[in-house]
């Protein structure tokens, strides 16, 4: 009983500065207890879904102190309704997201960052590396200096030398590497992909904030790389990069055949740009790609073969029945046709369309 006391004191000595519930301190004391961690720091970030915070461990044998990072996800709010639309309809969430259950929902999510965490160390892209897992509470790998400071996310990071057009044109090339290896590899798209979930140091991107991730079979992940290759596209144009059509990137980092390591990504990235036969050289030019840009963004992608079917299905019925009927009779025939078809084709309305609850409301941090 005593000891129990002097532990917890512990415990809250090294988490004294940071609010957190009694269920969170717990498992950080349980941590500490078991040599995992040795103090808690402040937080790095606080976000509204969670907050990073500082570690160091103590090593028993003497050697130097390890920097770490904890990932705490809020329980105590509803803003996590909205993952539900990552969560549906992936295999390794089967059972879907269960709104009714916060705790539950956090706790899913933690284990899919950690989970894809793994995936993503594991394939060999920069990441930090998940160590622990317990309820909504990640530890991973510290990015970062010695001193604690966090290496600076892409958006804040500040090139300098000579060379620095050719640092961000690389750094163009690297990311659409690593996206092609995430995809291919692990299988995965990241699905919140910005400067803003992308750490840099000295020419290397580290990939972080994977919890919304999501399988290649979840019926919406192409949607979302896609909007993956928009987001980079339009941070590294702003950064003066010459970059490549959006569509161009989308098929190389889908197309089954190619290379998933490097230096053979960053070749094929460069072979894009020899064989490319879209460089805008004039503004109007500039203007057609990003029309160019803009319809391929609104196309609809096919998730599957079975939809591929579905929608030649779709197009030769009517067409096929089109042409029969012009064989056999006059035009007039055909129209009552296309008019009877188009009323008889109504798709139904979208099966979710998130933007019901606009009204989430927000603890406090
Ligand atoms: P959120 O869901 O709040 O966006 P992130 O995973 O993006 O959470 O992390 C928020 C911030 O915390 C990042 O922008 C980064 O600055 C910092 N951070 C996250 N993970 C690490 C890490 N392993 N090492 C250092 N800093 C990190
Ligand atoms: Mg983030």
């Amino acid at each position: 009983k005593q000891d129990h006391g002097r532990e917890k004191d512990k415990a809250d000595r090294a988490t004294s500065e940071l609010v957190l519930d009694q269920r969170t301190r717990m498992i950080l004391l349980q941590m500490i207890n078991r040599g995992l961690l040795s103090e808690v720091h402040g937080a790095i970030s606080t976000g509204k879904e969670a907050n990073v915070y500082g570690a160091v461990l103590f090593p028993t044998d003497e050697s130097a102190p390890v920097q770490r990072a904890i990932k705490i996800y809020k329980t105590a709010i509803l803003v996590f309704k909205d993952r539900e639309r990552y969560i549906t309809g992936e295999h390794r969430f089967k059972a879907g997201a269960d709104k009714g259950n916060n705790r539950k929902m956090v706790k899913l999510w933690a284990e899919k960052e950690f989970r894809n965490l793994r995936r993503l160390h594991a394939a060999g892209i920069a990441c930090p590396e998940p160590l622990v897992l317990k309820l909504h509470v990640l530890v991973m790998e510290f990015l970062g200096d010695r001193r604690g400071y966090a290496f600076p996310r892409l958006r804040d990071a500040r090139l300098t030398g000579e060379d620095v057009e050719d640092q961000w044109r690389n750094l163009y090339i690297q990311l659409l590497g690593i996206m092609r290896r995430l995809y291919q590899v692990c299988s995965l798209v990241h699905a919140d992909l910005s400067e803003y979930n992308i750490l840099y140091n000295d020419k290397q991107l580290y990939i972080i904030d994977v919890s919304q991730s999501v399988e290649h079979d979840h019926p919406r992940a192409l949607e979302f790389l896609r909007m993956d290759i928009k987001n980079i596209s339009g941070y590294f144009r702003r950064e003066g990069v010459n970059i490549l059509a959006e569509r161009a990137v989308f098929n190389f980092i889908t197309a089954r055949e190619g290379p998933v390591q490097e230096p053979a990504l960053s070749q094929a990235v460069e072979h894009l740009y020899e064989i490319r036969t879209d460089v805008p050289e004039t503004d109007e030019a500039a203007a057609a790609q990003e029309v160019d840009n803009e319809v391929f963004r609104n196309q609809y992608i096919p998730q599957s073969l079975q939809e591929v079917y579905d929608i030649e299905k779709d197009i030769d019925r009517p067409v096929n029945e089109l042409v029969y009927k012009n064989m056999l009779a006059d035009q007039v025939v055909a129209k009552e046709h296309v008019e009877s078809a188009d009323e008889g084709s109504e798709d139904g309305s979208s099966p979710s369309d998130d933007s019901e609850d606009e009204s989430r409301f927000e603890k406090g941090t």
